[in-house]
């Protein structure tokens, strides 16, 4: 599809059996969803939508002036309970790129300090015009309140341990770019570090098993917690066709002949003690340092999500090194993002005409 200065386009050609990772005959895929607070919802025609309409977006940020009129006059609210410099940043630049008015919420200097509540705090953000609502909240679920009290749409920028959506899109995104032919069927991709408290593990749970990654979870087993029982009953939720992934605490085997190392960082806000004998420990056992990534494909590239703890999860010479991908992942979160507004923004025209269903 051609991206068009219109907000009204919520469909679009895109090649897509439905499957896992399908590629098949072209299908029109309409984009549903009010709010996105998950990817489990979202079916992998509307993930390469995305991917699709990124593309796109890619192409305006590519272009002298980076600015297209899309969301002339929509607004844009961010409200963020956590700290956050990526996040929030790309997303306001991918609002203004679409020329959205952006109002920044800084929980610290807003009337949260004063103990208004979350439902309130979103109940006047709506009063005062919000359309969007691009939230992160420590609390895991804070979206889905939020969503049921907000008239309009509900973007999660990460809730708790539970999900970062849009993080996941970013990180397939690059990993498109960076596979022959965009296609991640049976790559092996692994994922090392605090898989416990990632919300960006989880989210990408649901986003590679659908792409039809070889999806291996790394880290010491107390960072393991629970995802062998999920992995064991993993059904894939929305995505029919999806593939499965398996968990391990031997870092060697997870990487041996990857195609794609994602490192994660140690969560020192959300540990509870005991979780792991010390820091250095885990960075003689587990950080991805240039002898561990030797055993990946020569090709394989590394990435991270950020913030980096450098000599604890990623060697600092393996983070600048030629396979690290990890400010292309920061510049796809701008595309990733616009395309989302864009989608949202259109999905709520679509409302005016009763085509929404969820
Ligand atoms: N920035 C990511 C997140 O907000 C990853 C991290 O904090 O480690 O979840």
């Amino acid at each position: 599809m051609t991206v068009d200065v219109e907000p009204t386009v919520t469909s679009a050609k895109v090649s897509g059996s439905g499957a896992a990772g399908g590629a098949g005959a072209a299908s029109d895929v309409a984009w549903h969803h009010r709010h996105l607070i998950d990817l489990d919802v979202v079916t992998w025609p509307e993930i390469e939508l995305i991917m699709d309409i990124t593309d796109q977006m890619k192409g305006i940020l590519a272009r002298p002036i980076r600015k297209v009129p899309a969301l002339n006059g929509r607004r844009v609210t961010t409200l963020f309970y956590e700290a956050s410099t990526r996040t929030r940043v790309s997303f306001e630049a991918a609002a203004r790129n679409l020329s959205a008015d952006v109002v920044s919420v800084s929980t610290a200097t807003s009337s949260v300090t004063k103990g208004e509540s979350l439902v309130d705090t979103v109940r006047t953000l709506e009063a005062l015009g919000a359309e969007i609502l691009v939230m992160r909240h420590s609390v895991s679920g804070a979206p889905y309140l939020a969503a049921e009290v907000f008239g309009g749409h509900v973007l999660n920028g990460g809730d708790g341990w539970h999900a970062h959506p849009t993080q996941a899109l970013l990180d397939l995104y690059t990993m498109r770019q960076h596979l022959p032919g965009g296609d991640l069927r049976g790559r092996k991709v692994v994922i090392v570090g605090d898989i416990l408290h990632s919300r960006v593990a989880r989210s990408n749970i649901w986003s590679l098993t659908a792409a039809g990654a070889d999806l291996w979870l790394c880290g010491p087993s107390t960072l393991l917690r629970g995802f062998d029982r999920w992995a064991a009953a993993w059904d894939g939720g929305a995505i029919p066709g999806h593939g499965r992934f398996q968990v391990t605490s031997d870092v060697e085997a997870a990487l041996r002949d990857a195609d794609v190392v994602m490192a994660l960082r140690i969560q020192r806000e959300r540990m509870q003690g005991g979780l792991l004998p010390s820091l250095r420990e885990y960075a003689a056992r587990f950080g991805i340092n240039a002898e561990r990534i030797s055993l990946a494909k020569p090709e394989a590239i590394v990435m991270h999500p950020g913030p980096m703890n450098e000599g604890v999860e990623i060697a600092p010479d393996v983070a600048v090194s030629g396979r690290a991908v990890i400010t292309e992942q920061v510049a796809n979160g701008v595309a990733v993002r616009m395309a989302l507004l864009y989608l949202l923004a259109g999905a709520h025209e679509a409302a005016h005409v009763g085509e929404v269903v969820r």
